[in-house]
This record gives structure tokens, C-alpha cells and sequence, in this order.
């Protein structure tokens, strides 16, 4: 625990001028300083600092902070690491509130394992390059499965000698505690006995973030041996596998440059395909992939690509992992090698574009991956191709955020050929379920009937009987919101609406989204709750009326920020999940369809759900008034929103769709 004294002294010390400029080239523009973003790649400088207000923005990227945030953002560093890193610095003295003498022993055990663990890497190193045993066994494995001495440096690899006790005994004569030996796990100590884990082995150290070894991998080089080809390190004070990735030291500033991470299987695919060229590599070696893991990446990027080797058995066993990626609202996806080429493999067989393009032209999301394994066992038979769509359904409805759900079930509807609604539906029911589930957890009845807001449908669309209030705001928020993100991503696409006319025949319009939806919310004279999607439906509205459609450049280039901010949101999103919808505005017929279904639905559960708002609120005015004359005008509104949401509700019995 740092002290709040402390921390403010940190402050004081740590002058933002200083502290960026530590890492970034700055110019002086009038009262500010200018520089190159370290957070994006720019030509032209709009990376801003601020002596006066202690702060960094960036115009490009949008990136802002303090000196602390700087340091967290740049060295990747938690809050009170970047602390530490700037006391340091600036020669601040933190004196640590008092550690009970338990918190004392385990630092000093940690401590120690450290020293343990650096030293004995040190040796590996040494006996792999300085020893003639090690040249003639390790390094010429190492030269022989084709790594590069540079590389074979810079991942620190190594090797343990082949007698019993060789790293022991040395480590011991050094000076080296036993104890810490055995807690290391490098010597295993059975009563009088004790021996090298390792022995014969190469060695593959694994680091953490900041560059200390925690533990190690060692293969082993005989063939006819019976024992594991890769043994590990065990769990320790200092290693915990469930949090470590190997790799990660080296490839932390690859993975936020290139704002991806690839996940390999094991120590020599992450070796090669670094020295290969593709940097931002890491493997969870040994372990099925953990949340911490996640986490781990996740600080760096929110793209994870999973590369698996081309005959990889168990590929579901993979889907775990994959819910659990898109749990943390990141975005996953796939891709399988050839059959018999693994990461290392191909990596070696190829140069580095080959590899390169080979991984961005197979990279599969999610839904199409596990399309690609499951389909093999569905065939003809719709019980089985029922349970391939709720399997997908169930990931689907895993991912915390509302827009990416429904990019993916509009993908997923397209894909499988299952209409939308139906996917939506069952995405409903599997949420509700986990929310139930939740709130039972969490209390026992208070919070039973609570729903999250972004759910899907009103209750009104599933026919679930007795609503409240509260949950009614909740779909409006919803709703209101899906209707403004419609208008900005397809306001110009065409759908088609069957109308049934007087005499029951069909009229078929064709109109685009955008005019269907304004006309219709114009007409009933309803408004937005949220000041942004009012705005966008305004600006909708007046270009609309001089006949002309807004394009993403309006909108992305709005002087208002608000509206801006918002269709970028928007735009991201869509390219990066939908390409083919937003990239090239082809629309298929199906796609059309869906379109038509989900605008319609949207508008009408947005206006159902605004007008029982309406028709609450005014029952409770109608509560509390007591004079006669406004009870009247209350009672006459009463009347009048009742009759347009009968109007609506037999309005969209009417409409037809295919
Ligand atoms: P080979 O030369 O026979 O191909 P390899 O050393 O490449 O052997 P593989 O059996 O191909 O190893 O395994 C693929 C990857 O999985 C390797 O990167 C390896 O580091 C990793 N791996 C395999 N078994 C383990 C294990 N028990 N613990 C950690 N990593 C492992
Ligand atoms: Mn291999």
C-alpha cells in the first residue's frame, strides 16, 4: 500500500512535460507541446500536452490522462506499478505502510524465488553456450530445428546438464537455499535425496511482463526416453500458470502496435513465428486457456486470434476457451493450419508474408468456426442442425455487448439460414435464464424480476404476461437506441413493407429504412429520451427534407461530437464485424429481409414501448392531481395514447412479412 501522501507527492514530482517527454519527441506550440501519438500511428502530430492543466491528449486517437495514466498506458503498468516507475524517477521516497510480518515473509519468499529462478536461468544459459555438453546436445537441437542464435538470445533458452544433481550443486555452491531450490520446483527433494528436474533437458525460461523469469519448460532430446517430451516448472509464489502466458515479455509491444494477439499452442510455435517476423505472439503452454490469461491480453488488445495446428484433435474442446474471450467483451477468431503444418512448422516452411496472409485470409470468427467443426456431424438431420444453432446462440448470447450480438446474430441468421427472429428469441430466453440465475444469486426476491437493458425484445413480443415499469424504461432505452443505430448504419438501404389494402390485396412498398422510420415516428409525434439519438434523428430528419440521404461522411464528420462520436462508434463496429455489410453495401435478398424484419420490429417496439411510458407517466399525474379541469385534460390524454397504441398494435398485425 502506497500512502495517500505519498501519491500525492508522486504527483507533484512527476511533471507531465517530463514524463512524456521521457518517450515522445515534443515541440512547443503557443502555451502546449506538441508531438508524435505513442498510442497510434500518425505522420502529422496531434499528440497534445499541457503543462498548465498536467495533461496529455490526443486528437487522433482520442487518448488523454495525466503523467500516471501516461505511464500506465505506454509501459502498460497497473496504477500502482506506474506509481513505483515515477517515484523512482523523480526520487520520491514511498515508505510503504508497515507490512505484517506474514506479508514480510511472503515478500522475501517471492523475493527469493526470483533470485532462484534468474540465477538458475543465468546457468542454463551458460551451459547451453559455454559447455561443450551443452553445444553438442542443446545448441545443435536448437541450430538443427532451425533457430536463429540471435533469437535463441533473446528468449534466453538454455540448458540443464544431464548428470542428477549438475544445477543443484552448482546452484547450492553459489549459495542458493534449498529451500527455494525445492519451492522452484528446478530440484526435487525427496528426504536425504534430491535431483534436477531438468536434467538433459533445453530449457525455455518463462518471463512475466516486466522481463523476471517465474519458471521454466524443459524438453526433453532423447527419443527412445519414456518421460513427458515437455516437463514444467510447478506452481510457485512467483508462478501462477493460470496468469502467465510465455511469451508475452517479448511480444507486449507488438500485440498494441499491431492491436492483435495471436495464442499458439506451445513454447517452439511462439519461437518461430517471432522469428519469422509476427512478434505479437503468446501460448498458454500446457495449460487450456484461463480468464487471467484473457486478462493478460486484454490489456494490451482486444483482438485475440487462436492458431491451431491443422490435425489439432478435440477442436471442440477449444469452445471454452473462445466463450470465455468473448465473456470479456473481446473479439475472437480462428484459424487452422494446413493439415500437418503447425504455427512452427508453417512458419519455418514459409516466409513471413506467406505467413502473414496465410493468417489474415484464413482467420475465421467464432460463428463460422464453429460451424466449420460442428457440420461435419450434422448432415441432413434438423435435430442435429437445431443443436449446432443453439450451440452458437449460446455464444452469442455471452458477449456483453448489445450491438456486437446482433451483428453476429444477423451473420449467424445468414449463415445458417435460420430467420433472425428466431435467433433473437432464443438469445432472449438464454439471457433471461442467466439473469434469472443471477438475481437469484445475488438476493433472494427483490431483484428476482430485474432485467438487464439491453435485451433484445419488450416483454409485449413474448407474451409474458404482467410487466413493470422500471423494466419498460429499461426496453425503451433499448429500443430508442437500436432504432438511432438502424438510421445510422442502414437509413439508406431500400426494404420492402407489404401493406394488406382496403380490400385485402396486397400492396407492396419499397422505401428506404430511414424514411419509414421518420415518417412513422413524425406521425406519432413521439420523441427520444436520449439527447443523441434525438439529435441524429433531427439531423436525419432536415437532410431528409431537402431529399437527399446523409452519407457516413456526414455523420463521421459532424460538427457535433456528439453525433460523431456516436456513428463512429458505429462504423467501427460494423466494418470490423460485418464487412460485406458495411464495406460494400451489397445486400442479398435475405439480408434485405432481415432488414425489413429488423426495422419494423425496432420501430414498433421503440413506439410500443414510448407510449406505455407515456401512458405510466400519466396515470401517475392522474394519481396526484387534484384539480378537476387538468384531471380532465390528464383523463382526454389518457384516452388518446391508449387509441394510438391500439392504432399501432393493429397497424403492424396488418403488415405482412414474408
Ligand atoms: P516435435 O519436434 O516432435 O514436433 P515439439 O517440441 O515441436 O516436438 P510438439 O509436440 O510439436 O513439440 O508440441 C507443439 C507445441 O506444444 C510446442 O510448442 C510445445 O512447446 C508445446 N507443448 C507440448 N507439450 C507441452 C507441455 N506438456 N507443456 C507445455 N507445452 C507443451
Ligand atoms: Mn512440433
Amino acid at each position: 500500500m502506497i500512502p495517500k501522501q505519498t501519491i500525492d507527492e508522486i504527483f507533484d514530482a512527476a511533471i507531465i512535460e517530463d514524463v512524456v517527454g521521457e518517450f515522445v519527441p515534443l515541440k512547443k506550440r503557443g502555451a502546449n507541446l506538441l508531438g508524435n501519438c505513442p498510442f497510434h500511428n500518425e505522420k502529422t502530430p496531434s499528440f497534445t500536452v499541457s503543462p498548465a492543466k498536467g495533461i496529455y491528449k490526443c486528437f487522433g486517437c482520442g487518448k488523454a490522462g495525466n503523467s500516471v495514466n501516461f505511464i500506465m498506458e505506454h509501459e502498460h503498468y497497473s496504477y500502482p506499478e506506474a506509481l513505483r516507475f515515477l517515484a523512482n524517477k523523480f526520487n520520491v521516497e514511498i515508505e510503504e505502510e508497515e507490512l505484517t510480518s506474514e506479508q514480510k515473509e511472503a515478500a522475501d519468499e517471492r523475493e527469493s524465488l526470483f533470485i532462484v529462478s534468474n540465477y538458475a536461468a543465468n546457468y542454463f544459459k551458460k551451459q547451453l553456450l559455454e559447455t561443450d555438453e551443452g553445444k553438442a546436445i542443446g545448441l545443435s537441437y536448437f541450430l538443427e530445428r532451425g533457430f536463429r542464435e540471435d533469437i535463441i538470445e533473446k528468449f534466453e533458452l538454455g540448458y540443464n546438464p544431464d548428470g542428477w544433481t549438475a544445477f543443484t550443486d552448482e546452484a547450492e555452491k553459489a549459495g542458493h537455499n534449498l529451500k527455494y531450490l525445492d519451492k522452484s520446483g528446478l530440484t526435487i527433494v525427496k528426504g536425504e535425496k534430491k535431483f534436477d528436474r531438468f536434467k538433459g533437458r533445453v530449457m525455455f525460461p518463462i518471463h512475466n511482463l516486466s522481463g523476471r523469469v517465474l519458471g521454466f519448460g524443459g524438453r526433453i532430446l532423447k527419443t527412445e526416453e519414456k518421460s513427458a517430451k515437455y516437463l514444467n516448472s510447478p506452481e510457485s509464489e512467483i508462478y501462477h500458470k493460470s496468469k502467465v502466458l510465455y511469451g508475452i515479455y517479448t511480444a507486449k509491444k507488438s500485440i498494441s502496435k499491431e492491436n492483435i494477439c495471436y495464442l499458439v499452442e506451445g513454447y517452439t510455435d511462439v519461437i518461430s513465428m517471432y522469428q519469422a517476423g509476427v512478434e505479437n505472439v503468446v501460448s498458454s503452454s500446457g495449460t487450456s486457456l484461463t480468464e487471467g490469461q484473457i486478462r493478460l491480453i486484454k490489456r494490451f488488445t482486444p483482438n485475440i486470434t487462436i492458431l491451431y495446428d491443422g490435425d489439432a484433435a478435440g477442436l471442440k474442446a477449444s469452445f471454452r476457451g473462445i466463450d470465455m474471450i468473448l465473456q470479456e467483451g473481446m473479439n475472437v477468431r480462428v484459424v487452422l493450419f494446413p493439415e500437418g503444418e503447425d504455427p512452427d512448422s508453417y512458419a519455418k516452411a514459409y516466409n513471413t508474408e506467406e505467413l502473414k496472409d496465410y493468417i489474415t485470409t484464413n482467420a475465421q470468427d467464432f460463428i463460422r468456426f464453429k460451424t466449420s467443426v460442428l457440420i461435419k456431424d450434422v448432415g441432413d438431420d434438423p435435430i442435429k442442425k437445431a443443436e449446432l444453432v443453439k450451440d452458437i446462440v449460446a455464444s452469442i448470447a455471452i458477449i456483453p455487448d448489445q450491438i456486437k450480438r446482433s451483428v453476429y446474430t444477423q451473420e449467424c441468421s445468414s449463415l445458417l439460414e435460420i430467420p433472425e427472429q428466431a435467433l433473437i428469441n432464443e438469445i432472449n430466453n438464454l439471457l433471461r435464464k442467466s439473469v434469472a440465475k443471477q438475481a437469484k444469486k445475488t438476493s433472494n426476491s427483490q431483484q428476482h424480476d430485474e432485467l438487464p437493458d439491453d435485451l433484445f425484445l419488450p416483454e409485449e413480443f413474448q407474451n409474458q404476461g404482467a410487466q413493470q415499469e422500471k423494466k419498460d424504461e429499461g426496453d425503451l432505452a433499448h429500443w430508442e437506441r437500436e432504432v438511432a443505430r438502424l438510421l445510422v448504419s442502414y437509413g439508406d438501404q431500400p426494404i420492402k413493407i407489404e401493406l394488406l389494402g382496403e380490400n385485402d390485396e396486397k400492396i407492396v412498398e419499397e422505401v428506404t429504412a430511414a424514411v419509414y422510420i421518420i415518417d412513422n415516428i413524425n406521425n406519432d409525434g413521439i420523441s427520444f429520451e436520449d439527447g443523441t439519438c434525438q439529435k441524429i434523428f433531427n439531423f436525419y430528419n432536415e437532410v431528409l427534407e431537402s431529399d437527399r440521404l446523409p452519407t457516413h461522411h456526414d455523420f463521421t464528420n459532424h460538427p457535433d461530437q456528439d453525433i460523431s462520436q456516436y456513428a463512429i462508434g458505429i462504423y467501427a463496429v460494423q466494418h470490423e464485424l460485418s464487412p460485406n455489410w458495411a464495406k460494400h453495401k451489397i445486400f442479398t435478398t435475405t439480408e434485405e429481409m432481415q432488414l425489413t424484419v429488423a426495422v419494423v420490429n425496432s420501430l414498433f417496439a421503440f413506439q410500443l414501448s414510448k407510449l406505455t411510458q407515456l401512458i405510466l407517466k400519466n396515470q401517475e399525474q392522474l394519481k396526484t392531481e387534484k384539480d378537476a379541469d387538468k384531471q380532465f385534460a390528464l383523463l382526454e390524454e389518457q384516452l388518446n395514447l391508449q387509441q394510438i397504441k391500439k392504432q399501432l398494435a393493429a397497424k403492424l398485425g396488418r403488415i405482412i412479412l414474408k
